[in-house]
């Protein structure tokens, strides 16, 4: 079940009582000037397994739907795209890149600033999708200091909750235990300069979060009016270009409550299909900007 296209109280009840959103573009969205506009800024890329673009599946099963669509299907890689609203005097940044410590070919989302004619200085607001050490990593500077320092930095609660949690490490698989301890140590130095807020509210006035549960515990999507159109930064929901659309119920690779992430997947690509949202996807290819088209029972993803 979703939304219809403007109601003031919109809900979709999803498995497990987590509300994909409470309210679609609000008044205040739709009172922001046209003029924000968005860019998204590459922070880098890396290469990842085929395979990785699902978890728990026959490779085989992956790849044939890769050679389908006309992707390669013997080596991959992925992006990381940092959507950038300017709008008036705000600088907005969602998720900061992976920094120089996470893997290698990342980390140059300052460069692509100054290239964009962005100083650190400038960007007055950084809103994250998700703490994940790709989103995260980048936030802080050489000197261990926020790499914004005029930003104001905001965080979905259920996020910054979930990374404190007394079972956080028992939760994760060892190798992920670096993830964890990078989410405390960045989230404790931003602290002093971060507001916590929930889905359904505006932690940037024309800027709603809608609940997308499943990648992490408290991953979060925002709508906002740029360019004229209304534009949904995905995070993570849609981490793949073919097989995030071709089987959204497949889990993710990285996908923390695979059958929770499934249902956020095909809420959000129902709506952005029926609404005609532009998508922005932090991993997908080429910017990571287009529109969600239904073929059948599946979704595709078109560039634009
Ligand atoms: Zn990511």
């Amino acid at each position: 079940m979703i939304l219809d296209r403007r109601g003031a109280v919109l809900g979709a009840t999803l498995l497990g009582g987590a509300l994909l959103s409470s309210r679609i573009l609000p008044g205040s969205a739709h009172a922001q000037p046209a003029s924000a506009r968005l860019t998204t800024i590459l922070d880098g890329g890396f290469s990842v397994a085929v395979t990785s673009a699902a978890a728990n599946r026959d490779p085989k099963q992956i790849r044939e739907l890769l050679q389908a669509a006309g992707h390669p299907t013997d080596s991959a890689s992925t992006v990381l795209n940092v959507s950038l609203v300017r709008r008036g005097s705000d600088v907005i940044l969602f998720d900061c890149g992976a920094g120089k410590n996470f893997v290698p070919g990342t980390g140059k989302l300052l460069d692509g600033l100054t290239a964009a004619g962005v100083d650190p200085d400038d960007v007055t607001h950084v809103v994250f999708t998700h703490a994940h050490p790709d989103h995260l990593w980048g936030a802080l500077d050489d000197f261990d200091t926020p790499a914004f320092p005029k930003a104001r930095y905001h965080v979905p609660a259920a996020e910054w909750d979930d990374w404190f949690a007394t079972d956080v490490y028992q939760r994760l698989p060892e190798d992920r235990h670096s993830f964890a301890a990078g989410a405390q140590r960045i989230l404790k130095v931003l602290e002093p300069v971060t507001k916590r807020f929930k889905p359904g509210s505006e932690p940037v006035p024309g800027v709603l979060a809608v609940a997308a549960p499943g990648h992490t515990a408290g991953h979060c999507a925002f709508e906002l009016m740029a360019d004229g159109s209304p534009t949904l930064i995905g995070g993570d929901a849609m981490t793949h270009p073919v097989i995030s659309f071709l089987r959204p119920d497949w889990p993710g690779g990285f996908d923390a409550d695979p059958a929770q992430a499934a249902i956020t997947r095909k809420a959000l690509l129902d709506r952005a299909a029926t609404d005609r949202l532009r998508l922005v996807g932090y991993h997908l290819p080429n910017g990571g900007a287009g529109y969600v088209e239904r073929t059948g029972a599946a979704y595709r993803f078109v560039q634009g």
